[in-house]
């Protein structure tokens, strides 16, 4: 996997690679492959002879060393598993024992977080792994940095990588249920490298360019893994980190790097449009803003192009742990409303959520994928893998989906969170939809709820615009004039000041399902 790039990039070395957007630390490209090396010598040392290959978590904020883990672990052959940098000491404990983690590699500001989900380890009698720390260490352990860049320090000998042997093991988001360990292939991961640099696609740039990306967008998540670090390395990319959103740094780092690429999810998109202190001049240089992870709405993508110009081309992506990225706006253009059509070598079907059978354009069903991206396995739950793949090697997405005449794909709702409502399915993206258009708000979501009679009914939940006032009753007279007696807000409605969303940007609703069973 790591070579996708880094034969390209030594025609680069002295150009910066990454570069911390708070410190302004730089590693250029030299730099960078050399501690990649380094690391991996660091991994072929503690890594027996003729036993299976190790696992190395990574624990930590977006920053410059990030990729010299990630990649220098997948140059010799080792597993990579990310971890959310928000994760609790439990959440990190339940990822090191289920994924067998042997090396873990963190921030040291996340050192207490880490420390203690090592004694949740030993308290369970179970093994923790060897910690090595980025930065300076409170518990007084040497910096990783120090060895990284010490040009006496050996690099790793060479290894023939199998393309069917397992890179990477993010874990799914976790939106629906348990976050589950998707094993990706190095074959996979480099097949969908390949894929994203079709010229068919429309977000192609030649490493001469010499593109400027953000790395906000977190680097435990497939997007930013297969976005902004490799496909930011194979572009021979300047990428900017930023260990998390801040409206200050973040409107420094525009201002100051100019980016030709800026990855970005629709929270953050609409978070351009209302906040007037990005102008069209922050993003004058941009010619791409990736958008992915949620679903984007017409809306949101017009009102963008009116701020910010119609020269950004806003270039939607779908995908998910399970399958890397399967859909990208294609270089004919993009439909509002569309995540893009499928990429070279990737076939899908819309499938009758009851029956399986291949459906229509513009009739709603489960998306099915085929993908030379497609995950091995879920570790260590065969279950969910032979619930996830069938017997003719169709990946269940879980997502109902939709696409038109042209090819375009529309994502719709997830299965799991369709509301039955006697015997009706109540699509809570609908329901959201409507609510947005209404100007006294600003945020909506939507859930199920048991109701004795009709088995479920929709709640909303309701973020109300700034200065705006609207009461419970206006809203469901606003619906009645629009949706069907059985996708009415039966379950009522509920003012909060946000909703529940990850660091990706989706909607929680699993959270606001808890939420109202406490209170029920
Ligand atoms: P879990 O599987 O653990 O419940 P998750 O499905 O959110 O969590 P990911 O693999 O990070 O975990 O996300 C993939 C999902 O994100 C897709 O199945 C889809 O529901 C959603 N998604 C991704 N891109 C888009 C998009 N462009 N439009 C709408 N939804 C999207
Ligand atoms: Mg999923």
């Amino acid at each position: 996997l790591t070579h996708v790039f880094l034969d390209q990039c030594s025609q680069f070395s002295d150009r910066p690679a990454v570069i911390d957007g708070i410190t302004r630390r730089t590693l250029t490209y030299g730099r960078l492959i050399d501690s990649i090396h380094r690391w991996g010598a660091v991994v072929q040392k503690r890594w027996a002879p003729g036993s299976p290959p190790p696992t190395v978590g990574i624990f930590m904020h977006n920053c410059p060393d990030y990729p010299v883990i990630f990649f220098g672990t997948t140059l010799v052959g080792a597993v990579v598993t990310t971890l959310n940098p928000s994760y609790t000491a439990e959440e990190v404990a339940l990822q090191l024992e289920d994924s067998g983690a042997c090396l873990l590699v963190i921030g040291s500001e996340l050192e207490d977080v880490a420390l203690k989900a090592f004694k949740l380890l030993t308290d369970r009698q179970l093994p923790s792994p060897s910690l090595f720390v980025v930065g300076a260490s409170r518990s007084g352990r040497s910096d990783l940095r120090t060895l990284l860049e010490d040009s006496t320090a050996p690099f790793a000998t060479h290894v023939d990588v199998d393309p069917s042997s397992v890179a990477m093991m993010p874990y799914s988001s976790g939106t629906t249920g348990r976050p589950k360990g998707v094993c990706v292939t190095h074959g996979a991961a480099t097949a969908c490298s390949e894929m994203i640099s079709s010229p068919a696609v429309h977000w192609t740039v030649d490493p001469d360019m010499a593109d400027r990306m953000l790395g906000l967008l977190p680097f435990y998540h497939i997007y930013g893994i297969m976005i902004i670090m490799l496909q930011g390395l194979k572009i021979c990319s300047t990428i900017v980190t930023l260990p998390k959103f801040h409206q200050n740094s973040f409107i420094s780092a525009l201002q100051e790097h100019k980016f030709t690429t800026i990855p970005l999810v629709p929270p953050l998109l609409k978070y351009i449009n209302e906040c007037d202190d990005v102008t069209r001049e922050h993003l004058q240089s941009c010619h791409t803003v990736t958008c992915g992870a949620a679903p984007l709405s017409k809306s949101t993508a017009e009102e963008f192009n009116r701020k910010c110009g119609s020269f950004v081309h806003v270039c939607e992506g779908y995908g998910m742990t399970e399958t890397l990225i399967t859909h990208t706006t294609p270089k004919e253009g993009s439909k509002l409303g569309y995540c893009g059509k499928l990429l070279p070598h990737v076939q899908a079907k819309i499938a009758d959520i009851d029956t399986g059978a291949a459906l229509p354009p513009h009739e709603k069903g489960e998306i099915w994928m085929k993908t030379p991206c497609m995950m091995a396995r879920y570790h260590n739950r065969p279950d969910a893998t032979r619930d996830t793949i069938d017997e003719d090697g169709w990946l269940h997405t879980g997502d109902v989906a939709v696409y038109d005449e042209d090819g375009y794909f529309s994502i719709v709702d997830r299965i799991k969170e369709l509301i039955k409502v006697k015997g009706f399915q109540v699509s809570p993206s609908e329901l959201e939809d409507v609510l947005l258009k209404h100007p006294a708000i600003a945020d909506a979501g939507v859930i199920g709820i048991p109701h004795e009679n009709h088995g479920e009914v929709p709640r909303a939940y309701i973020v109300k615009s700034k200065k705006a006032s609207v009461t419970e009753k206006e809203i469901n007279e606003y619906m009645k004039g629009l949706l069907a007696p059985y996708k009415q807000l039966l379950g009522g409605i509920k003012f909060v000041t946000d909703l529940p969303k990850n660091p990706t940007g989706k909607l929680l609703r699993r959270v606001l399902a808890e939420t109202a069973a406490k209170e029920a």
